[in-house]
């Protein structure tokens, strides 16, 4: 089946059962305009007649080498990127509401699920889940096609610098951190490092290597992503983990440090010029994440190694050991050393406005 055909299909059910007014790639409205586009239109049909109709295949003098298309430019490109913005959007809000309920404790959770009328049972939430990493999967794969199409239309790089420019701007589908906290929910809800899912639209699989501290996800039409679960700071395994705006995790307390702010104040002290440790970006701290579940994944797992499990890895290699966990209190003790350097950074900080307000 084409991709458009499929696509189609798609929104029909999504439409059923998402919200009606969930944002979507226009696939096949955004394939009519390129069609419809005037300006490479006569190089493509002086060459029709002679060669095949896929613009890859023309010799070089005669393809268009236009730096911009006006025509298709101006709908196409401004469409894409308010309708990337409106699904990521949509897609964070629609993540966050479902792990809500699955972290919750107590009377939290109580009430949460009392206000959803027992609806939400641990089924339903996972049903939930394959039904939101489908569509930003699909969205994502429809972007992926129709900046492809439209680079062989105009046989340029202005698709190819438009998903830079995305990336630049972290609006791309697949990098917004709501991903991985969905792998990671996967993964939390299975009990196991690896899942699987046979949505209706392709195979969608998690998997966490504990010896290389990486998660990675495989989603349809070939899309792998991976993600490091060292913290870049402490390089150690990210504990109590966060997402700066540009996508970067860290620990909770090196994000703190990183942007000279106590752990008890927390991220949201930080100020909006303080810059991401790694890619040195600005305004990042305001639109941080809180990874809830990727801190729940690395807490089930590293609390539950066993020493059996431990002696079997112990004479495998040093880096693996190295990354591995040395004993089952492991999470226990990053736990404590977190708290303790919460306690020595409240002190300090009351000291020293006990301090000032001494001498003034
Ligand atoms: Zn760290
Ligand atoms: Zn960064």
């Amino acid at each position: 089946m084409k991709f458009g055909c499929l696509f189609t299909e798609y929104l029909q059910e999504e439409r059923e059962l998402l919200d009606e007014k969930c944002a979507h790639i226009e696939y096949v409205r955004l394939k009519k305009v390129l069609k419809s586009c005037q300006t490479c239109k006569p190089l493509h049909s002086s060459s029709s007649s002679s060669s095949p109709s896929l613009v890859s295949d023309l010799p070089n003098h005669q393809l268009c080498q236009c730096q911009s298309c006006p025509v298709c430019d101006q709908k196409f490109f401004s469409e894409l990127m308010k309708e990337a913005s409106d699904i990521v959007g949509f897609f964070g809000s629609r993540v966050k509401h479902l792990l809500d309920l699955h972290v919750a404790s107590g009377m939290q959770r109580y009430v949460l699920r009392l206000r959803q009328c027992f609806k939400n049972d641990r089924q339903a939430l996972a049903q939930e889940g394959r039904i939101l990493i489908e569509y930003i999967a699909m969205n994502a794969i429809a972007m992926r096609k129709i900046l492809k199409k439209y680079d062989k239309v105009h046989s340029s790089v202005n698709g190819k610098n438009f998903k830079s420019k995305m990336h630049t701007e972290h609006i791309e589908l697949l990098h917004t951190p709501w991903l991985i906290e969905l792998g990671a929910f996967y993964l939390n809800s299975s009990g196991r490092d690896c899942c699987e899912l046979n949505g209706v639209y392709g195979h969608f699989k998690c998997d966490l290597n504990v010896s290389d501290a990486v998660m990675t996800l495989i989603l349809p039409d070939s899309i792998k992503l991976e993600y490091n679960l060292t913290c870049a700071i402490c390089l150690d395994l990210v504990f109590n983990p966060y997402a700066l705006g540009c996508g970067h995790i860290f620990c909770k307390s090196c994000a703190c440090s990183a942007a000279s702010v106590m752990m008890f104040q927390g991220l949201k002290a930080a100020s909006p010029e303080s810059k991401c440790p790694i890619c040195r970006e600005d305004g990042v701290y305001p639109k941080k994440v809180r990874m809830l579940e990727l801190g729940l994944l690395m807490k089930r797992r590293y609390q539950s190694v066993s020493w059996s499990h431990f002696i079997s890895y112990v004479n495998i290699a040093i880096t693996i050991t190295r990354k591995f966990p040395r004993y089952n209190d492991y999470w226990k003790e990053r736990l404590l050393s977190e708290r303790n350097n919460m306690v020595k950074q409240s002190k300090e900080y009351w000291n020293m406005h006990n301090h000032n307000s001494l001498t003034l």
